[in-house]
């Protein structure tokens, strides 16, 4: 069987430049922090009740894996637990929060830090990542020990580095503020995994970093650093890994050798098992053209995004309409209010105006630009301007759906609830980049509608098993 080579990508610009040379400012004063369990919240067994005394770093909830992914909570401020309450979650649902005051003295729980990890055997390094409560940073939320659990045969780790979404740039920041922690957890995760090699990945372009990695590497002989092209979806798994070894795989790197973590989830490991320490804070990008002052924030995981916003000087008093999206204008969430809590995935928040001038980038070749003019998503700046028109079956979106798929017929299976269809045309491999969207002269929000029908297949298929 010819296995799919993950190498499709667009130019889109990038808009990084009003954060990306401003150092993270650090944020630990919300008066109260929110952490997310889940829709129900009964999933988690908690180990707080209203009125206890937390400390920072302590554990208040778990869920088990027979329960879904298995996931440790644990209080980013010292405090008193408050009680519960439903906030919005970066998926736009409302989760069932563990609401702690903060009592401004940060009291940290007892950490065991450990200098020498070749000390530890992989399994309590393991449990270390585990009860640490390290996931997928990058804003994939899944647990990181699980990728490292049982498997073999994996002769690289891959970091990736390229956070190729527009505006956000919490990882460039985190490899320039925290780089010998990012280079320390990719060694951890080689040893866990007994890899004899790791590979940093970023993007083409990006001098300052490429830089600082490689000085900061020179001593290490089986890590690289390498480069991919400047486009979306660069940062895809699949991308990365075909980009930086040549190789492709069925469902999971691991098939191929391979692991693959985001760089601020590598910062994340070496501090949990250096120091002790689980992940009570992130690098989170606060940017878009109806926001005063954009900027980088290391804050607390269970900060509200409003608080955000407002340190960030509040929205931009000329725009009348504004969108707040978590997460990056291609594959993010556009949210109802302001009022939604910064998880560990939330790399960024995103305050866009409802209309926009177009300004055209006279730099950029003429086919570049056209794109940009006809080409837009659900986040886009003159999104409100555009209506949707009719499929002209031009093929754009097939010919630039990075996962190798038919759009266009996707979203016809995902209109008409045809399960059989849905199957037939691989709905689940479509990792809803938004790139569809992004290049239909016809502005559908294609992708919008195959997510849909992604979800409406996931259950069908679920309920069949039952
Ligand atoms: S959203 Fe899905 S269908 Fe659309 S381009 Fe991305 S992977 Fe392809
Ligand atoms: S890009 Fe838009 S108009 Fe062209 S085939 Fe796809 S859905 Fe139809």
């Amino acid at each position: 069987m010819k296995l799919f080579k993950a190498k499709k990508g667009i130019h889109i610009p990038g808009k990084k430049e009003d954060t990306s040379k401003l150092p993270s400012v650090k944020y630990i004063s919300p008066e109260y922090v929110y952490i997310p369990l889940s829709v129900k919240g009964s999933d988690f067994e908690m180990f707080v009740k209203p009125g206890d005394q937390v400390k920072l770093g302590q554990q208040i909830a778990k869920r088990e894996r027979d329960k879904g992914l298995p996931l440790v909570k644990h209080a980013t401020v010292s405090g008193e637990v408050v009680g519960t309450e439903r906030k919005l979650h970066r998926t736009g649902l409302p989760y069932v929060c563990i609401k702690i005051k903060n009592d401004f003295l940060d009291t940290p729980v007892e950490f065991t830090p450990i200098e020498d990890i070749d000390k530890l055997d992989n399994v309590k390094l393991l449990e270390i990542m585990r009860e640490s409560g390290v996931v997928g940073l990058g804003g994939a939320g899944f647990p990181t020990f699980l990728k490292y659990q049982n498997t073999k045969d994996i002769d690289t780790i891959i970091l990736n580095g390229a956070e190729c979404e527009p505006y956000i740039t919490a990882d460039y920041r985190i490899i320039l503020e925290r780089t010998d922690s990012v280079i320390d957890g990719l060694r951890i995760m080689m040893k866990v995994a007994d890899a004899p090699n790791g590979i940093i990945a970023i993007k083409k372009g990006k001098k300052e970093v490429y830089k600082v990695l490689c000085e900061a590497t020179a001593q290490y002989d089986n890590i690289k650093i390498m480069q991919v092209p400047d486009e979306y979806p660069a940062g895809w798994e699949r991308q990365i890994v075909y980009r930086t070894l040549k190789r492709s795989y069925e469902n999971f790197p691991f098939e191929c050798g391979v692991i693959v973590n985001n760089v601020a989830t590598s910062a994340a490991v070496s501090q949990a098992v250096r120091e002790g320490m689980p992940v009570i804070e992130r690098i989170v990008t606060v940017a878009g053209d109806a926001v005063v002052k954009p900027r980088n924030y290391r804050v607390r995981i269970g900060t509200l995004a409003s608080d955000l916003i407002q340190l960030s000087g509040g929205y931009a008093p000329e725009h009348k309409d504004v969108r707040v999206i978590s997460g990056g204008p291609m594959m993010g969430v556009s949210q109802k209010n302001d009022e939604f809590v910064v998880t560990r995935a939330v790399s960024a928040i995103l305050v866009l105006s409802g209309t926009s001038e177009y300004q055209v980038p006279h730099h950029q070749p003429a086919g570049d630009v056209l794109l940009n003019v006809l080409h837009f998503v659900e986040h886009d700046d003159r999104h409100f301007e555009r209506d949707e028109q009719p499929c002209v079956r031009c093929g754009n979106c097939v010919k630039h759906c990075p996962a190798g798929l038919q759009p266009t017929l996707l979203r016809i299976a995902a209109q008409a609830k045809d399960e059989d269809l849905l199957g037939k045309l691989d709905v689940m491999k479509c990792i809803n980049c938004g790139t569809c969207a992004y290049v239909c002269p016809s502005h559908i929000e294609v992708n919008e509608v195959i997510n849909k029908g992604k979800k409406y297949y996931q259950v069908k298929t679920r309920n069949k098993k039952k």
